[in-house]
């Protein structure tokens, strides 16, 4: 299992980890970035994309 932490100090809510990682992050109605903080470990390789696009480089994982 992989659990992630966005940075919220960071983060600008560009959204560009939720074109990446759509079941991990979300927009919600008021353009504010939501995520799920537990992935499953066959969703790494797009966790690390949307963490490596992520221009404020908020996101971080660690496998759990
Ligand atoms: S890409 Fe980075 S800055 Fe943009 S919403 Fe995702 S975590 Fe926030």
């Amino acid at each position: 299992m992989l659990e992630i932490t966005v940075d919220m100090t960071k983060c600008q809510h560009y959204g560009q980890c939720v074109f990446e990682a759509p079941n991990t992050f979300r927009l919600n109605d008021d353009d504010k970035l939501e995520y799920t903080a537990t992935a499953v470990d066959g969703d790494e390789e797009l966790i690390a994309a949307a963490a490596d696009v992520c221009p404020m480089q908020a996101i971080t994982f660690v496998r759990v």
